[in-house]
C-alpha cells in the first residue's frame, strides 16, 4: 500500500481536458518530480490532490483513504501540505505571523507553536533575523523559504512543492533544494515536487514523472530518467 496514490484522474477546465487519466504513486519517504513543459498540467495536479481544484473523474487515495472529494483544509490537517506556485506569503504580515498562520490547522498549544516557530528558525536563520519584518520586503529566496517554513508549520507528513526554484538566482536554488533534501532526510518528510528545473527535479529525487499535455508519458527511477535520450533531448538541454 502506497503513501499516496492517484488512479485515473481527470481533470478539466471547463471543455479543457488538463489531466488526462493520470495514474501516479508517492512512497512513504519518498522524494517524487513531477517534470513537464509549460501547460502539461503539472499544478493542476497538485491542486487536485490538495483540494483546490476537483476531479472530474479518478481517485486520490491517501493511508488507504479516499480523499478526492475532501475540502482543502480537511486535507492539510490530515498531513498533506502545499507551498504553492509563486509563495503566496502573506506581505503585510510579519515574517513570525505568516508562519504562526502556518499551523492555524493544528489544535496545538501557544507555546507549542512557538517551539515549532523556534525549530524553524534553527533551520532558517535568515528568517528569525527578519521574523519582525514585512514578508512583503523579504528577498524572493527568503519568501521561498518562509513559504516552506509555513508549510511545515502544521507538521505535514507530505509537503508538496510547486516550483521552488522559480525567479531564484542559482545559488538560492542550490540552497533551497539542500533545505528540501534536508527536510526530506532528517525530518521524515515525504516530498512531491513540481519543477521547470528538469535536472534540479531529476538529481533531488527517487523517482520522477514525465508529464505532456495532461498526460504521464514516463516514469521511472529519477537517475534513469536523468540518462533517457527523450528525456535530455526535450527537458535538459541535451
Ligand atoms: P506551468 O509550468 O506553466 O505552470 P503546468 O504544467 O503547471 O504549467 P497547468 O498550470 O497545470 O500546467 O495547466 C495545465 C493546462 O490547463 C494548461 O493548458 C492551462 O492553460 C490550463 N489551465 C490551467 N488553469 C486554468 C484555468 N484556471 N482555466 C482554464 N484553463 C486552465
Amino acid at each position: 500500500m502506497s503513501l499516496l496514490e492517484i488512479k485515473d484522474l481527470n481533470v478539466y477546465y471547463g471543455n479543457i481536458h488538463a489531466i488526462k487519466d493520470i495514474s501516479l504513486i508517492v512512497e512513504k519517504g519518498e522524494i517524487v518530480s513531477l517534470i513537464g513543459a509549460n501547460g502539461a498540467g503539472k499544478t493542476t495536479t497538485l491542486q487536485t490532490i490538495s483540494g483546490i481544484i476537483r476531479a472530474k473523474s479518478g481517485q486520490i487515495i491517501y493511508h488507504d483513504k479516499d480523499i478526492t472529494k475532501m475540502k482543502a483544509h480537511i486535507i492539510l490537517k490530515e498531513g498533506i501540505a502545499q507551498v504553492p506556485e509563486g509563495r503566496r506569503i502573506f506581505s503585510h504580515l510579519t515574517v513570525y505571523d505568516n508562519l504562526m498562520l502556518g499551523s492555524y490547522s493544528i489544535k496545538d498549544s501557544m507555546e507549542s507553536k512557538k517551539r515549532e516557530i523556534a525549530q524553524i528558525y534553527e533551520r532558517f536563520p535568515r528568517l528569525e533575523e527578519r521574523q519582525k519584518q514585512l514578508a512583503g520586503t523579504l528577498s524572493g529566496g527568503e519568501q521561498q523559504m518562509l513559504a516552506i517554513g509555513r508549510a511545515i508549520m502544521s507538521r505535514p507528513e507530505i509537503l508538496i512543492l510547486d516550483e521552488p526554484s522559480m525567479g531564484l538566482a542559482p545559488l538560492l536554488v542550490k540552497e533551497i533544494f539542500e533545505i528540501i533534501k534536508d527536510l526530506n532526510k532528517n525530518n521524515n518528510t515525504t516530498i512531491l515536487l513540481v519543477e521547470q528545473n528538469a535536472k534540479m527535479a531529476l538529481s533531488i529525487a527517487d523517482r520522477a514523472y514525465v508529464l505532456e499535455t495532461g498526460k504521464i508519458i514516463k516514469e521511472g527511477n529519477a537517475k534513469d530518467l536523468l540518462n533517457d535520450d527523450i528525456v535530455r533531448k526535450a527537458y535538459l538541454g541535451a
